[in-house]
């Protein structure tokens, strides 16, 4: 007896597991001190028209730890979404977004810049979402057509009476609306024709594999011809070669991004490719 249950007691505790939950919470811990440090920054990768000119920049938000360098989103959104800190984080996003906007917005040559920000449900759906965006904009007089916001088709489908709500608000204020990765997620697309969008972004998984795989590149182009249908723009994510750009461009594609044109990086960069210094 005393052996059956110093069996179960070994296979209740599994040391690995234990690890793993504690890091978590040390890791919850230091995002928590990192918002207040203010150790999160955006990186801004460009994108592009036809003629290869920048257009604007999608804003992209990486953590600056103290220790460890730069994390990507990948390794810290989904634990600051389960840990209730999307919100903050989110809200700085905005507020750094709207700020170089803003900058922007007073120089020659760099006026005509869109910014996109992507948001998650947390954020989106947070009570007094649109109302801090309104006010933010207006106290910093911000040109409010230059900003797309983006989210996923299941960040718009979550509650999608609340969703229009919001669109249809910040709608009226000139703030656009672009879907994230689309083709990956929900399939209905009824939305699409009944709500006050701008842009899809066709996912770069579909991009990827376009010079290879006829389904992706029909996949692609259905895309691009149901966007246009639907008065929509239509931007690639993730170009990374000349004959993916190609294929694009003969399809009707205007808008690109991707590492062809540049990786994400802070906006010095930016601004120095954006004045063809690059
Ligand atoms: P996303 O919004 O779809 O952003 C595009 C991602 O693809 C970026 O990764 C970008 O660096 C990467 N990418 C761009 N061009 C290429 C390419 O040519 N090839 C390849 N292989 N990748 C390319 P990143 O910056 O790591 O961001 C990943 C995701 O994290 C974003 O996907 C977005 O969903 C999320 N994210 C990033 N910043 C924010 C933010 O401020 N707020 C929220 N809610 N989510 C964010
Ligand atoms: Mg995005
Ligand atoms: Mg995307
Ligand atoms: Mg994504």
């Amino acid at each position: 007896q005393a052996k059956n249950s110093g069996r179960n007691t070994a296979s209740f505790f599994d040391p690995s597991l234990q690890s793993a939950v504690d890091e978590r919470a040390k890791m919850v811990s230091e995002m928590r001190s990192a918002l207040e440090a203010k150790e999160f920054e955006l990186y801004y990768q460009t994108q592009h028209d036809i003629k290869g000119e920048v257009v604007g920049a999608e804003a992209l938000v990486r953590w600056m730890h103290k220790d460890k360098g730069l994390i990507p989103p990948a390794d810290f959104i989904s634990l600051a979404e389960e840990s209730g800190l999307m919100v903050e984080l989110g809200d700085q996003v905005v507020q750094m977004g709207l700020s170089q906007l803003k900058t922007w917005q007073s120089q020659p040559g760099l006026n005509h810049l869109k910014l996109s920000i992507n948001l998650c449900v947390e954020q989106f759906y947070h009570d007094g979402f649109v109302e801090n965006l309104e006010k933010s904009i207006s106290e910093q007089q911000i040109d409010a057509t230059r900003l797309m916001l983006e989210f996923t088709e299941t960040t718009l489908i979550y509650d999608l009476e609340v969703a229009r709500r919001n669109i249809l608000l910040l709608n009226k204020l000139g703030v656009r609306f672009a879907i994230d990765d689309f083709g990956t997620g929900y399939s209905s697309l009824n939305y699409l024709s009944e709500l006050p969008l701008d842009q899809l972004k066709i996912d770069q998984s579909f991009v990827r594999q376009l010079n290879d795989s006829q389904k992706d590149a029909a996949i692609v182009r259905a895309i691009i011809d149901m966007a246009h249908t639907l008065g929509l723009e239509v931007m690639a994510e993730g170009v990374e070669t000349v004959a993916q750009r190609d294929y694009l461009n003969s399809q009707g594609c205007t808008l690109y991004q991707g590492f062809l044109f540049s990786r994400p990086a802070p906006v010095q960069l930016l601004e120095l490719h954006r004045r063809g210094v690059m």
